[in-house]
């Protein structure tokens, strides 16, 4: 008979929404025998086709069931620079997972009893951060002389160029507009999903690999990106990320207290809202907050603002609007059940049409249309359609809109002969990542696609392969 899946334990929801701790621990050493040991080591593996860097699966869930932790951490390594963080956060129910040979076929998402590559990814990863980085990182012997590149933004993507092109011997500067390196993954995805100090060991490691990080720099701003030439840089990394938030455009969206999830998140989890008067940057904290949206950035931002009221004594009472039904969410699965276990409710089929306020400008309710799904469109979900004389009203005194983001125009916009689409996204050469400006490379979100980490990373790592090839033919 098959055996169940073993899930790592979780802190109960209670206590957890007091807080911003670590909601998922990391598998014990029996809970990760327990489940390597369901893997079927498959002659044909099928995982490792939906993972997007291509992680030899099989062969460390092997060395996990052999007790060879620590190759188990080197072989993810090879393919993927950080499995402490992707472990966290990887959508693998749509990855890795849903092309386990235990999920059912046509399903949207993974079986629950397809293996949890991702808890065992993160078991190894952990168990490298402490017991394998300490000992052997230490910066490469060889130094390609004078070779500089320049890295502009710390999110996955730069992280993860940087690391490649360190480890191949080539000076790297990270120039990162923020005052702390790390992207979404430090202003985005809150404390309870990946804690700082994961990432901060993270980007230590490169750190050692000899990588140098300026922040409070804004390319394009501070310095202009021919600029970087002239210092002597022989090439260029863009991953500037897709930080520009998009509204709805419906009438009333000015009114206060209406947030963009990532100022709302930015504010929190980078600014420490949640500590205020302790911290400078408060955010407001309403009684019926409304999250727009459907993606992981509507789980955080729904979620904060749970542990926001509760830290502050009011009644939890957070609702997430979706235009959707559950299934075409595209948030992770997990978040989804999390954020429902922590008392988040959801109103599904729900179109907003606009905010209504009081006299001090202040947000009061939201008005919507109901929807039905339709036919479905270029993303392949079903489209949603808006059912005439629905419309319905909801009390809201905060809304945070979690409707998608865009390219950030900073760099693109005073640097015209950088190629973009028409969203504004950098056009890259998808063999080699290199930009219309030669020597200028770019990956993760501000060329689109996906927009996961795991993604981020695995074009960044495209990129730092043709840097590293062209500079070594130059110097050949
Ligand atoms: P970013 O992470 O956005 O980093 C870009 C960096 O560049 C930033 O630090 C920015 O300050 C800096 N920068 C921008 N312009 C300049 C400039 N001109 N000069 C200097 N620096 C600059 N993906 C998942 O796989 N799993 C998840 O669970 C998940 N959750 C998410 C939750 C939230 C709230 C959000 C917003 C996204 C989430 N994602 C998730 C998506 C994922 O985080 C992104 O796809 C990923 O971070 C993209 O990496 P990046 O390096 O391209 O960009
Ligand atoms: Fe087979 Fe799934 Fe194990 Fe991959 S993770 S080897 S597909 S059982």
């Amino acid at each position: 008979m098959k055996k169940p899946p073993t899930n790592p334990k979780e802190i109960d929801p209670k206590a957890r929404i007091a807080g911003f701790d670590e909601v998922v621990l990391c598998y014990t050493e029996k809970e990760a025998l327990a489940e390597a040991a369901r893997c079927l080591q498959c002659k044909n593996p099928t995982c490792i086709a939906g993972c997007p860097v291509g992680i030899d699966i099989k062969k460390f869930i092997a060395q996990i069931s052999a007790k060879d932790y620590k190759n188990a951490y080197l072989t993810i390594k090879e393919k993927n620079n950080f499995p402490s963080i992707c472990g966290r956060v990887c959508p693998a129910e749509y990855q890795c997972r849903k092309t386990c040979i235990f999920t059912k076929k046509d399903l949207p998402f993974a079986s629950k009893d397809a293996i949890n590559i991702h808890f065992l990814e993160r078991f190894a990863g952990d168990y490298g951060m402490k017991h394998v980085e300490h000992q052997s990182t230490r910066a490469p012997e060889r130094q390609i002389n004078g070779i500089r590149v320049a890295v502009v933004g710390s999110g996955p993507a730069g992280l993860s160029c940087a690391g490649e092109l360190a480890r191949a011997g080539i000076k790297v500067v990270i120039f990162e507009s923020l005052h702390k390196p790390g992207g979404v993954l430090r202003y985005g995805i809150p404390p309870f999903r990946l804690s700082p100090e994961t990432l901060d060991f993270e980007i230590a490691y490169l750190g050692k690999l000899g990588v140098e990080i300026k922040t409070n720099t804004i390319i394009g701003r501070t310095k202009l990106l021919n600029e970087l030439f002239k210092e002597g840089f022989h090439a260029v990394f863009l991953g500037l990320g897709a930080g520009t938030p998009s509204f709805m455009g419906i009438p009333g969206e000015n009114f206060c207290n209406i947030y963009s999830a990532n100022e709302f998140l930015t504010r929190v989890n980078f600014m420490g809202a949640y500590k205020f008067p302790e911290a400078h940057t408060p955010v407001n904290i309403g009684k019926d907050v409304i999250t727009i949206g459907g993606g992981n950035t509507a789980m955080d931002a729904a979620r904060v603002a749970l542990r926001l009221q509760k830290i502050n004594n009011i009644d939890t009472n957070v609702k997430v609007f979706y235009r959707r039904t559950e299934n075409e969410m595209p948030a992770r699965r997990l978040e989804i059940e999390h954020a429902k276990e922590e008392g988040v409710n959801f109103e599904f089929l729900v179109q907003p049409i606009k905010f209504e306020g009081d006299e001090n400008g202040n947000v009061r309710s939201i008005e919507c249309l109901r929807c039905r799904l339709g036919e479905p469109d270029s993303s392949g979900r079903r489209r949603p359609v808006t059912i005439e004389g629905s419309e319905f009203k909801s009390k809201c005194d905060i809304a945070i809109i979690a409707t998608g983001l865009l390219a950030n125009q900073v760099l693109t916009g005073v640097t015209p002969l950088l190629k973009t689409d028409k969203w504004g996204n950098v056009e890259v050469n998808p063999v080699t990542m290199e930009t219309s400006i030669k020597n200028v490379y770019a990956g993760g979100d501000i060329v689109g696609g996906e927009g996961t980490v795991i993604e981020a990373m695995g074009m960044a790592k495209k990129a730092a392969a043709a840097i590293i090839e062209r500079l070594e033919r130059k110097l050949s």
